[in-house]
């Protein structure tokens, strides 16, 4: 993970120096341009680099009559940007032409504002980077809607159930769909549950890459990174790395929350009441969760406060997921 981040960060800068150095290129062209059409404005801009050259020279060398000589030069350089100035003017050419043209203003395309934080446009190249792909990438090139495959589903009956595994999975699967489909309009949030093995986070991830190719924001973790996140904001809060401050607000932030593997984590009176406030935060601002676990509704009940529950059972779909273990039938 932080070796996948640290390839992230210098991808982006990586980026942000192609940009800037295309920038300088393109400027440079102008320029060329510029002078071939007005050389006496190229001569002009000569004449002004050798006289600061002259200047500086001077300030090494400060001979007695340093401050009459130094006046004298940056008259003439005066002049020259007067003359410059007016070559501009009547020919109608843009004041900043032959300088570089910047995507984002803010940054000139450093990634740093001059106070040295973040700009915003680094953050939200490091979100869409960091948070919707490196801990998935892999796996959503191999599983999503495309590659879903229904027939390794059984379509015998199973158990007590009314609809056979298969038929059980068109059903979920017609549901992810339209949720995915709808994203923006609907307000749903969902729980998988049922044994392992059975396509819950296959499903997840095919739910979060057609939401991703859309740019939409989605933060997938497992339940244990959940906390461990959360922990590492709340307890160790002065050596938080910069990684862990933007997945904390994604926790809130991004459209879309998998939590996947809920269950699998340490479970106390901290994880708890932590849950409840993602759970009840984004029902509240109307932001949609995705939970998958291997739990029963039973078990569920047993390890997580009424609260949380109440909240679950009240405002998710259920999904449930059931059939035999598909990890020994593949393949
Ligand atoms: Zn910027």
């Amino acid at each position: 993970m932080t070796k996948i981040n640290k390839q992230i960060i210098e991808n982006i800068m990586t980026d942000y120096n192609r940009k800037r150095l295309r920038a300088a290129h393109d400027a440079d062209v102008r320029k060329e341009k510029l002078y071939a059409g007005f050389p006496e404005l190229e001569e002009t801009e000569r004449q002004i680099k050798l006289l600061s050259i002259k200047l500086s020279k001077l300030f090494l060398t400060s001979p007695d009559n340093l401050d009459e000589q130094a006046a004298g030069l940056k008259k003439e350089v005066e002049n020259l940007k007067k003359l410059r100035k007016e070559i501009y003017l009547n020919n109608g050419i843009p004041e900043h032409y032959t300088e570089p043209v910047y995507q984002c203003k803010k940054c000139s395309d450093t990634g740093y504002i001059s106070d040295g934080s973040r700009c915003g446009c680094f953050n939200s190249q490091l979100i869409n980077n960091l948070y919707t792909m490196s801990n998935m990438v892999h796996m959503l090139k191999k599983e999503n809607f495309g590659t879903f495959d229904i027939n390794i589903f059984s379509n015998d009956s199973y158990e007590n159930e009314k609809l056979t595994p298969r038929q059980n999975m068109y059903k979920i699967l017609d549901v992810s769909e339209e949720f995915c489909y709808n994203f923006h309009d609907s307000n749903i949030s969902m729980l998988f549950y049922g044994g392992t093995g059975l396509g819950k986070t296959f499903l997840c991830n095919c739910i979060a890459k057609a939401l991703i190719d859309r740019e939409i924001s989605v933060l997938y973790q497992t339940a244990f990174s959940l906390f461990e996140i959360i922990e590492n904001h709340k307890f160790n809060a002065q050596n938080e790395t910069e990684e862990n401050k933007i997945n904390y607000s994604m926790i809130f932030d991004c459209d879309l929350l998998i939590i996947d593997d809920l269950g699998t984590e340490l479970t106390n009176s901290f994880t708890n009441s932590e849950l409840f406030n993602i759970i009840n935060g984004r029902l509240i601002t109307g932001k949609n969760t995705i939970i998958s676990t291997n739990m029963s509704i039973e078990r569920l009940v047993q390890t997580y406060s009424d609260r949380i529950m109440s909240r679950v059972l009240n405002n998710f779909l259920l999904l449930k997921f059931y059939g035999k273990d598909l990890r020994w039938e593949v393949k």
